[in-house]
């Protein structure tokens, strides 16, 4: 991790077999967005998101037909050997399909609660109550999830009008931006008082806009001591959702807030569903804050480039790179460090070439028709022809072979990284 950011120090919290807070890495996570009731379509995507990288996956349970699927869902992915923990979205009747379905209750390893929406007054607290003391019977941890678009409409009255009475009364944005953190923390400490433990709690409080959710969450982190979940609500769509995602979460991990992340991307038509856990890994990758699978360094191109050789070669070396990291991550310890660069032309090809682990610059317009490839900083061949992509992706896989595989140069440094250093 890049040793200018600071984590915040939280709990630590258990979702099945994964750790969340300061002590670990922050945790990619994502949703699925099929009918759960559809038990082999959400299965399948599930099964997608894991592979993508998806630590842990959210499903929705919002029906009978839903939660009555959740179990064998479960069974069908131990049986694939996906063992990703799968987390219950609950609104409005999560206390009932608990109650109902036990099975639900018991396979999911965590459970999400929205206090905006489980119902008004005391009626709305009994439902809360039973979630919570479901998930003390199941030994589940809970996130308690305020979304700006349903937050509990009492609370926010209540907090208004005692506004309307102070002598200085805030303007409405901060009214609200408070109501959500009190939405958290109070219902974090009615889950305490019922006894459920603070190492089994994470909170979040999302909204849509980038200024409005650092400023949640900078004074929420300040305030408690819950792993927080990070996530720019309904953040849009295509580059939008992407560019205002990173913008809200890069200023929070920076500051070291931060203990899981989902990336709330609209998918495009036909686009997969695993685009949002690329781009999670992809913005905690170039933070420096964890490793998942070499990333390519490519230059945008310019009039030196007439063709688009280079921008195809650096698309599906990527591509290439990120498909072979599910066997590569356990047969190459370390290789999700690699660095690729893949350039148009002279001008800064070779530089770039020499500062990643491999390289290669191709021939811009004018130039002679050969793409040098740097390795390890040196000039190790020059290729030239038809072929020059089969070639190239040759040459990387038998780099990793050689620095990653048993006995490579790297792995070895990758071991003695992790090796612990015993105190004397
Ligand atoms: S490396 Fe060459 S092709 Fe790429 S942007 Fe720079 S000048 Fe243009």
């Amino acid at each position: 991790m890049d040793a200018t950011i600071k984590r915040r120090q939280t709990q630590q919290v258990a979702i099945g077999h994964v750790m969340v807070g300061s002590a670990h890495p922050v945790m990619v996570q994502s949703m699925t967005n099929t009918d759960t009731a559809d038990a082999a379509a959400t299965v399948q995507q599930v099964q997608a998101l894991a592979q993508a990288g998806s630590e842990v996956v959210r499903i929705t349970v919002n029906s009978p037909e839903a939660a009555a699927r959740v179990a064998e869902i479960r069974q069908r992915l131990d049986d694939l050997g996906c063992d990703v923990p799968l987390v219950g979205d609950f609104h409005f009747n999560g206390d009932r399909l608990l109650k109902d379905y036990p099975d639900c209750a018991r396979a999911l390893g965590k459970y999400r609660i929205n206090p905006g929406n489980v119902g008004k007054g005391a009626k709305g607290d009994d439902k809360f109550a039973f979630m919570i003391r479901t998930a003390i019977e199941y030994d589940k941890p809970v996130r308690i999830g305020v979304n700006w678009g349903s937050l509990d409409q009492a609370l926010l009255a209540r907090m208004l009008d005692a506004n309307n009475h102070a002598a200085n009364p805030k303007a409405l944005d901060v009214v609200m931006r408070e109501a959500l953190i009190v939405s958290a923390l109070e219902s974090a400490d009615k889950a305490m008082e019922l006894g459920l433990a603070s190492d089994r709690i994470l909170l979040s409080c999302k909204v849509s806009n980038v200024q409005d959710l650092i400023t949640v969450y900078r004074d929420l982190g300040s305030r408690c001591d819950f792993p927080l979940h990070l996530g720019l609500t309904e953040a849009g769509m295509g580059s939008k959702g992407i560019v205002a995602s990173s913008a809200a979460l890069a200023v929070l991990l920076q500051e070291g807030i931060g203990d899981t992340i989902r990336i709330s991307l609209t998918p495009q038509p036909g686009e997969a569903r695993t685009k949002e856990v690329v781009v999670a890994q992809e913005l905690l990758q170039t933070m420096g804050l964890r490793s998942f699978t070499p990333l390519v360094t490519a230059c945008p191109g310019c009039g030196r480039t007439t063709s688009t050789f280079f921008q195809e070669l650096a698309d599906s070396i990527q591509t290439y790179l990120r498909e072979q990291m599910p066997i590569w991550r356990l047969q190459y310890p370390g290789v999700e460090d690699m660095k690729v660069a893949v350039m148009g032309c002279v001008v800064n090809g070779p530089g770039e070439s020499k500062l990643a682990d491999i390289g290669i610059s191709l021939p811009g317009t004018g130039e002679v028709p050969v793409a040098p490839v740097y390795v390890d900083g040196h000039k190790d061949v020059t290729l030239k022809g038809d072929h020059i992509a089969t070639e190239f992706k040759a040459i990387v896989d038998q780099y990793v072979q050689t620095r990653y595989g048993e006995g490579g140069a790297k792995r070895r440094e990758v071991v003695a990284r992790t090796i612990p250093i015993k105190s004397v």
